[in-house]
């Protein structure tokens, strides 16, 4: 048989569907502004929240990484892929989430698989909000725990649930702290109060909230002033951080437990030491000042009520993450090219990343956007939104 007919026709569905797309090819770095096909594009849509790729503090300390440890670490991290400077950021990721330890992992996504899998076992029973991220739905796959999923923030469901399951040896709670496809915020008091009275443990990633909500970056325990009250947060170094990365913040057991469980930590080389250094250098620049992580929420609260006031739906968005719904996927992904005519980037997400009827495109405001960048977003947006018939 030839298995390339058969995607073929998986590929030819989705030209119909008007969802098939090609990878743009950048010739720049991440930034405000990127080359594309030789133009200057103002890109909307990366997670460089704070702008940290091009950080002086950063580079010097991936260019010195380089010089003293040479490119790559050689080894898992159980073997001798485990150098200093990885001690050194778990160490400084700990302090800065205020938690007794930190595990690091090689990305964001490889950290749900291990602290997932490693966490539930059999008798187990995990509860999961609806929206939450692939990672956590892959992760949750690689268990044999009873899966339940609640309604997108539904308390009352989850207290349901709760309910429901109390036979089980352990419940654990996941959620995102901020939701990367509307921009909204899980109402983790309330998960946390639940979890208490239920007697369940709460796991929350803040990949979308890392150097993004709480003082300084912390993140949503912090946002919430629930710190000794999440047991397992999980952070990415890839996002606001602006290097790559994952890791678990929580007690010096789960970390113990992990290191002798989690299997991307075990059968995975651990990060290159530039990786490690750059990180490090991040976390040190967030933990000196909160001056990024103001200016970034600066900017995205008055992009998002401009965008209001202009007539666009921006759905649940509170933070820098800014949809506008469109709603029909291959009529937000022809809004997302015509927006890229005019010099702007927003990428088009639809069906089945989101419903069917809720194709959007995803803004993302950061901190180094200038005002006239912002402006310039805004005419374009204006434009574009009034030949659609959005506004
Ligand atoms: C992006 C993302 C991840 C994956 O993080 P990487 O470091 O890019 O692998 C995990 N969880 C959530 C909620 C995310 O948004």
């Amino acid at each position: 048989m030839n298995y390339l007919n058969d995607l073929a026709a998986d590929i030819e569905g989705w030209k119909r569907d008007g969802r098939y797309r090609t990878i743009k090819v950048w010739e720049s770095g991440s930034d405000t502004w990127m080359n594309l096909n030789g133009r200057k594009i103002l890109q909307m849509s990366s997670n460089n929240y704070l702008g940290l790729t091009h950080h002086p503090k950063l580079k010097q300390a991936a260019i010195a990484a380089i010089e003293k440890y040479g490119v790559g670490s050689g080894s898992v991290r159980t073997i001798t892929g485990t150098l200093d400077i990885h001690e050194q950021l778990e160490l400084e990721l700990a302090a800065f989430k205020g938690t007794e330890a930190a595990l690091v992992f090689q990305s964001g996504f490889t950290t749900n698989q291990g602290a997932l899998s490693s966490i539930l076992g059999a008798d187990d029973v995990v509860i999961s909000d609806e929206l939450n991220h692939a990672s956590i739905i892959d992760g949750i796959r690689l268990t044999k725990a009873s899966r339940r999923i609640f309604a997108h923030k539904d308390m009352n469901q989850l207290e349901a649930v709760l309910k429901e399951t109390q036979k089980h040896r352990k419940r654990v709670v996941v959620t995102d702290g901020v939701f990367s496809m509307d921009g909204d915020i899980a109402p983790l008091p309330e998960i946390v109060q639940l979890a208490e009275a239920y007697d369940a443990i709460v796991y929350v990633d803040d990949a979308h909230a890392s150097g993004v909500l709480g003082k300084n970056g912390k993140g949503s325990t912090d946002h919430f002033g629930l710190h000794g009250r999440v047991h397992i947060q999980i952070g990415t170094l890839s996002k606001a951080i602006g290097a790559v990365g994952g890791y678990v913040a929580g007690a010096q057991l789960l970390k113990e437990h992990l290191i002798h469980t989690a299997r991307p930590f075990l059968f995975s080389t651990s990060q290159p030491p530039a990786v490690a250094a750059t990180c490090l250098a991040a976390i040190q620049v967030l933990r000196d000042s909160g001056d990024l992580v103001t200016k970034l929420w600066e900017n995205a609260n008055g992009f998002r009520s401009e965008l209001k006031g202009l007539g666009f739906d921006t759905g649940a968005s509170e933070t820098p993450i800014i949809p506008i719904i469109i709603g029909d996927p291959a009529l937000t992904m022809r809004f997302s090219d015509r927006l890229l005519e005019e010099g702007v980037f927003a990428q088009g997400i639809v069906y089945p990343t989101v419903a069917m009827d809720k194709g959007r495109v995803r803004l993302i405001v950061t901190a180094q956007h200038t005002s006239e960048d912002l402006a310039f977003a805004l005419n374009s947006l204006q434009k574009v939104g009034r030949e659609f018939g959005l506004l």
